[in-house]
């Protein structure tokens, strides 16, 4: 629908053209087109009644649930900027991003209230706490919150580079920074696969969408408002679960879904799930983290549906790259690869100082997109680090290859030098999960007096198997440099991961690192 460029006009436009098809399904609640315009009108109106102006921030902290996306859509209508919050964080964390945002109004689920209590209550300014739980049931306060209100359309309309969201990064790199996008960000990439006939990440009339991604990171809010701005039925998920996704595959006849590869690694590892669960799907996106060749081997022959994978960080706001189905072929040579960007949009790669590089190099990769983030809120020097004549650096190792395609190392920060060479630890990690006897791993960097850096690698086994560090250090041998060795071994249960599934290296490396600074890149 390239009428559509804002998200206040997302929820009206299916609402007047389909009405009665139903727009969200979340714990077999059912909502409608016309129930979610609706219903977001009566939350702007609500918002406006509540005291916020356009650019205030409203925060929302809880699970997925239908009243998040009467949330979204409502500031949309209201032109407030959203900040969903992590539910796992702790109060100060919370607190922290409510500080920093300047949040005026916060949602919260009953569950979290304690926190958003705690968190509110040394800042600065007021936050007004509107509990989303009433005693009718989940939900009901905030029924009750906005009853009253009219559900007319409002007066004013956004534009594509108003701000409608502001997204905190997880903090894997650093204090989170909210990342402040606009509504652009979240239609340009349809509108350039449309115009070049492209089907990388297609929508169908009857498509039906998972939404397993939370709403509180860039790929669930991504991936959500795709679903909406196609008109297609969403099936939110309240937070993920394996055994919880492959029933609603099922039971929804789910067509298409956005996950990250932690998520179809346990999905996969669901006592039974076997292709018939999997059976309605037609094309799944995946990306957020790097995908061990392993896993997607066992994507492509166990789930057998078209994949595609996106590349991209919140500060680009949309996905900048992607790996269309047509190169998931076994054995393809550009199986290895994030993609290649979307029409308009572009990569390039840049060494230290900023100066490009040819085909083949690696160095920073940089990413120009349409679509890409407004600022960091508040971070005049960040924004300029980070966001250099348009181009966002983005602190992830890679190179370009002859055809324009994108492949990811590893994150800068996570690269390991040994002796002076540069070791990327995804490429460890998968020569590791390619032994029989191995889940996955995480490799990370630990202090060596001789060489600078030595590699420690921790290891989750498969169950029912049973693997000595000599048995991967030799099946290593061959398939790796030796200098990209490990020389230790740790087995561990779990690996820590955030809730988007990347690693926490960073939590796997500190304790090696206590007494001393780390050099990086
Ligand atoms: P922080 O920047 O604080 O760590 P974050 O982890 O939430 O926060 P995101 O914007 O969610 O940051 O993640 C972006 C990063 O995710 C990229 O820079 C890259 O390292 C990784 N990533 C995303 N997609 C892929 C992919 N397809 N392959 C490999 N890595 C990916």
């Amino acid at each position: 629908h390239p009428q559509l460029q804002t998200l206040d006009r997302t929820a009206a436009f299916h609402a007047a053209e389909r009405p009665d098809r139903t727009a969200v399904v979340c714990e077999g609640r059912e909502v409608g087109y016309g129930e979610l315009h609706r219903r977001s009108n009566r939350t702007a109106r609500a918002l406006h009644a509540a005291g916020a102006v356009r650019g205030s921030r409203v925060a929302y902290l809880g699970k997925e649930s239908e009243h998040y996306y009467d949330i979204l859509f409502g500031c949309a209508k209201a032109g407030t900027v959203l900040v969903p919050i992590n539910w796992r964080l702790t109060a100060s964390e919370v607190d922290h991003i409510l500080r920093d945002s300047g949040t005026s109004l916060l949602f919260v689920e009953d569950e979290f209230l304690d926190v958003a209590h705690k968190a509110a209550a040394e800042l600065p300014s007021q936050v007004r706490i509107v509990a989303l739980d009433g005693p009718a049931g989940p939900g009901s306060g905030f029924t009750a919150w906005q009853a009253g209100h009219s559900d007319a359309d409002p007066e004013e309309s956004a534009s594509p580079d108003d701000p409608i969201a502001q997204i905190y990064t997880s903090g894997t790199t650093g204090l989170p920074k909210g990342v402040v996008l606009a509504h652009r960000s979240f239609f340009k990439v349809r509108d350039a696969l449309a115009s070049e006939g492209l089907g990388w990440i297609d929508w169908r009339e009857d498509d039906v969408s998972l939404i397993g991604i939370p709403g509180f990171h860039i790929g669930g809010l991504w991936w959500a408002t795709q679903g909406f701005n196609a008109g297609v039925t969403n099936v939110a998920m309240r937070m993920f679960v394996s055994g919880e996704a492959v029933r609603l595959i099922r039971e929804h006849g789910v067509s298409t879904t956005c996950l990250v590869p932690a998520m179809l690694q346990m999905m996969l590892a669901e006592p039974g799930a076997g292709t018939a669960d999997f059976a309605t799907l037609r094309k799944i996106v995946y990306g957020g983290s790097p995908i061990s060749e392993s896993l997607l081997q066992e994507c492509l022959e166990r789930i057998g549906c078209e994949f595609a994978q996106i590349y991209g960080l919140t500060e680009t706001g949309n996905t900048a790259v992607c790996l269309p189905p047509h190169e998931h072929v076994a054995g393809g040579a550009r199986l290895k690869a994030a993609g290649r960007p979307y029409p308009g949009f572009e990569a390039k790669i840049v060494d230290r100082a900023g100066r490009a590089l040819p085909t083949g190099a690696i160095g920073e990769v940089c990413l120009r997109t349409p679509s890409r983030m407004l600022s960091y809120w508040g971070l005049p020097e960040a924004t300029a680090d980070t966001l250099v004549d348009g181009w966002i650096h983005t602190g992830d190792a890679g190179y370009l290859d002859d055809g324009g395609y994108v492949f990811i190392c590893d994150r800068i920060k996570d690269t390991i030098i040994v002796a002076g060479e540069n070791v990327y630890p995804a490429e460890i990690e998968n020569a590791l999960a390619r032994h029989e006897a191995v889940v996955e791993a995480a490799v990370v960097g630990v202090p060596d007096e001789r060489w600078g850096e030595a590699i420690h690698a921790f290891v989750v086994v498969r169950p029912g198997h049973e693997v000595s560090p000599r048995q991967l250090v030799l099946a290593l041998k061959g398939t790796v440099a030796d200098f990209k060795i490990p020389s230790g071994f740790e087995f561990i249960e779990t690996l820590p991961r955030n809730p988007s599934g990347k690693i926490l290296r960073r939590e796997l490396r500190d304790r090696f690192w206590q007494d001393r600074e780390r050099q990086v890149n």
